[in-house]
């Protein structure tokens, strides 16, 4: 892993207050102490019926999920921190790296918006280096390197991408990651990986100080309502993350399901209903291509299809008529005319298919 002299070049790069920041200090949890240090109650409320009472606080940094979360990426523990979903890493890493109303990042749109939010909540500024629409949204590695200024911190690929779903071959994001060495983090956000058969970038965090993977259980783990991601990278850029994030981030429900959901019977369960998503994908795919609305289907390695109609209005109209809800982008000149479906069960799938089939007439 990244040894600390290596580590140098990413610690110009991080804010000079996060650098040096003080961290909370909470009060000791042992054990085999009575707790009278954190003005907890000593007794469980009386509506709480979770497997571990709720009247204490959380572990400061859940050691036993943690380490769970770092066998299931097969990573060294220093190197990942548990997060609020992914979404919280991304939201860590803008504040940990860009000064207000001097620094950017570098986004590839389409892509997962939430990054120009949290960079415009920050004050720093989003700069674009668009996918190639010609070419199945490929990244133009070239023209993303020339769109960087010295003031880029971080530069977001997600792959799979979100909405496209693409996925960006490493060689290429390896390129970006050699070329911005000391300069910026690349961010590689695999919300999507595991629906990929493509390789993770996870291993090459070995290697690169200035990559960090993110992942979620959001995704392929069916916990989108429990809030876990994580964010592995640097140890030394972990330990800043890990100062700048609340005490007790994780509640005790989450922890207790996330550590339930990583259990080697849990997780082969998860593998078998992960293979039934992909084969759906493409049985929906397949059936989608034979709709004469259908302009064009982009290839996924996701759970879920960007779709192009020939009138997308008449489309959405149809399907809310069935009441099924899909994604669409208005205002975005490069999704125009398209959906994104997240690939449901079986049944949730004829429904779309039948609903695009029939015209959406009530039945
Ligand atoms: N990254 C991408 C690409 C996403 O699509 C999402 C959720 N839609 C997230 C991150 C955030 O997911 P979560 O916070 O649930 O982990």
């Amino acid at each position: 892993m990244t040894t600390d002299a290596a580590a140098k070049g990413i610690e110009s790069l991080v804010r000079r207050e996060i650098l040096n920041l003080k961290r909370y200090v909470t009060a000791r949890q042992e054990s085999a102490f009575v707790r009278m240090n954190a003005n907890e109650l000593p007794w469980p409320s009386q509506i709480d019926s979770a497997t571990v009472p709720l009247n204490r606080y959380p572990e400061i940094r859940p050691q036993k999920l943690q380490e769970a979360l770092a066998d299931y990426y097969s990573v060294p523990l220093k190197c990942l921190l548990a997060t609020r979903g992914s979404s919280e890493a991304i939201d860590l890493l803008i504040r940990a790296f860009c000064q207000a109303g001097h620094d950017s990042i570098v986004v590839t749109p389409p892509t997962f918006s939430m990054y120009r939010v949290y960079a415009d909540i920050q004050g720093a500024e989003t700069l674009s280096a668009p996918l190639q629409a010609g070419s199945d949204f490929e990244l133009d590695v070239s023209a993303l390197l020339a769109t960087c200024t010295p003031r880029t911190k971080l530069i977001f690929i997600c792959s799979p991408n979100n909405p496209t779903g693409h996925v960006t071959p490493a060689e290429q994001i390896l390129e970006i990651a050699r070329a911005r060495r000391g300069k910026s983090i690349v961010v590689v956000d695999e919300a999507y990986a595991e629906f990929s058969e493509d390789a993770s970038l996870l291993s090459s965090v070995d290697e690169f100080d200035n990559i960090v993977v993110l992942r979620t259980l959001s995704k392929a783990l069916a916990l989108a309502g429990a809030r876990c991601g994580a964010v592995v990278g640097a140890a030394s850029l972990i330990g800043w993350l890990d100062a700048m994030l609340a005490p007790y981030a994780l509640a005790t429900p989450v922890i207790d399901s996330v550590l339930r959901a990583l259990t080697v019977e849990n997780l082969r369960t998860s593998r078998d209903a992960l293979a039934h998503i992909v084969q759906e994908r493409e049985r929906l795919r397949d059936a989608l291509a034979s709709q004469p609305q259908v302009a064009h289907i982009w290839r996924s390695q996701t759970n879920f299809l960007l779709v192009r109609f020939r009138n997308l209005e008449h489309v959405v109209g149809q399907l809310r008529a069935r009441r099924i809800l899909v994604r669409d982008f208005p205002g975005d000149p490069q999704l125009a005319e398209c959906a994104r479906i997240t690939v449901g069960s079986q049944e949730e799938n004829d429904l779309l298919i039948a609903a695009l089939r029939d015209g959406g007439k009530v039945g």
